[in-house]
Parts: structure tokens; C-alpha cells; sequence
């Protein structure tokens, strides 16, 4: 099937209300390209150099969302234009986040990634810790040029429905314990906590079910991504 087909295809499983973030990491320029004329203009990347390489051979009205680890040192290389950060994982890079959106006069939209999974290779917030950051930091007026829209996560890659079911509710959950204890702050900051984004090619139905307005879609929009050689195995 082609990635036009392919698109449809997900898209017609899509229900109102969920957002299509198109995750075209690893793939070249002419599959964005595809897509992009069959309608779709939400792309996510997970590298700074990939996304600005790619960002310059499509048109403008793309709409570019990091999903990545995001190193603060590249921060600056997408202030000017990303849509949206899903992948802050640390207060240091909010603080560089938040400076970088100064320098360019924006207020960059972000989402908090938080650990969900059993794995312990996926990064990301504990709950805790993205609580007390809303609540406590950022209620009183941190990071005023950043706006925090709400989660991200990952589910374990496993095939246990359960397990994924579990994790997605835990998300969901903290997702609206913040919305109801977030101060009104004047600043309309409060009233845009407005995004769930978790859901992926073999686990968005399931995310869909438990509450999830984004899903980022790679492969079922792509195929198989062709990544860079892996690593030898390590030995314990
Ligand atoms: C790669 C990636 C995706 C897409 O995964 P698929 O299984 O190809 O749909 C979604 N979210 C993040 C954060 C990713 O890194």
C-alpha cells in the first residue's frame, strides 16, 4: 500500500477529536512529501538535524512536533518554529526551553513525557514529579514562555493488552488530577491543558479507549523504518 493509502486507512479508524501526529523519523523527504499531499500536515521527529534538514524541503504550513530526547544544546535550532515539544523530560531543558522562547519572542507549547512503561530505557517524568511541577512550579508562574498543553508517554512494548490498558489509564489519570488542581492563574495558561498524546501503530485503538486526543502513527503511515545499525548486544 502507498503512504497516501496508508494514511486513509489510519485516518478512517481515527475518531473526531484525535489528532494524527504523522511520526516520519528515519523516513526520506519524499514519503513526508506523499503524505503531505494526501492532506496530512502534523509530522513528528524524534532528531533536531533530521527535522530542520526536512523541515526546509516542505512547505510551511507543516506543523513540526519534536517527540524525541531532546539535548538542550539543540534546543535553539527549533525554537523559532516547532509546534510542539512532546518530549520534555527534565526541568533543565524547560528552563532552556522557556529562554529559547524568550530569544524568539513565542511562547513554545510543550507536553510533559512521563514514565509510564516498565521498561527502564524510556525517559520521562514520574508522576510525582510531573505533578508537583504543574502544581507547584509552574501554577506560580514558571517557565512564562513556555506553555505546558499536558502528557505524553509510552506504553511497555509488549503484547500484553492489559499491561498497555494499565499503563494508559495511569496517564490518562494523572491527566485530569492535575486539570482539577491546577489554579486558575489569570494567564489562561490553566485553561490549555487540553492534550493526551499516547498511542502508537500496534497500541492506539487501545489508547484511543482509554482517553488519548494524539496518537503519533509511524509505521502503519510509513512501514519499517530502516535504523541506523544497532549497537552490539551487551555482556554481562
Ligand atoms: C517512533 C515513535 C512513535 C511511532 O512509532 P510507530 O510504532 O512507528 O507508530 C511514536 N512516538 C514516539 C515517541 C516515537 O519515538
Amino acid at each position: 500500500m502507498s503512504v497516501a493509502e496508508n494514511l486513509r486507512q489510519t485516518r478512517s479508524t481515527l475518531p473526531p477529536g484525535v489528532t494524527l501526529v504523522a511520526v516520519s523519523k528515519f523516513h526520506p523527504v519524499e514519503a513526508l512529501r506523499e503524505a503531505y499531499d494526501a492532506g496530512q500536515r502534523i509530522f513528528g521527529e524524534s532528531r533536531e538535524q533530521e527535522l530542520t534538514a526536512k523541515r526546509k524541503a516542505l512547505p510551511d504550513d507543516v506543523e513540526w512536533h519534536f517527540i524525541g530526547h531532546l539535548q538542550t544544546n539543540k534546543v535553539k535550532y527549533i525554537a523559532p518554529f516547532v509546534t510542539l515539544i512532546q518530549s520534555v523530560d527534565s526541568r533543565r531543558l524547560l528552563d532552556e526551553i522557556d529562554r529559547q522562547g524568550a530569544k524568539n519572542g513565542r511562547i513554545i507549547d510543550c507536553l510533559l513525557e512521563v514514565h509510564i512503561a516498565a521498561e527502564e530505557s524510556k525517559s520521562g517524568f514520574s508522576a510525582e514529579e510531573a505533578a508537583g511541577l504543574m502544581l507547584e512550579t509552574y501554577a506560580a508562574g514558571g517557565w512564562p514562555n513556555v506553555r505546558i498543553r499536558g502528557l505524553m508517554g509510552m506504553a511497555t512494548n509488549t503484547d500484553d493488552e492489559t499491561q498497555i490498558r494499565r499503563e494508559f489509564r495511569t496517564l490518562a489519570a494523572l491527566f485530569r488530577q492535575i486539570a482539577s488542581e491546577m489554579p486558575a492563574d489569570g494567564t489562561g495558561k490553566a485553561a490549555a491543558w487540553d492534550i493526551l498524546s499516547f498511542g502508537m501503530s500496534d497500541d492506539y485503538g487501545i489508547a484511543i479507549e482509554e482517553g488519548s486526543n494524539m496518537v503519533r502513527i509511524g509505521t502503519h503511515i510509513f512501514g519499517e523504518r530502516e535504523y541506523p545499525a544497532p549497537q552490539a548486544p551487551m555482556t554481562t
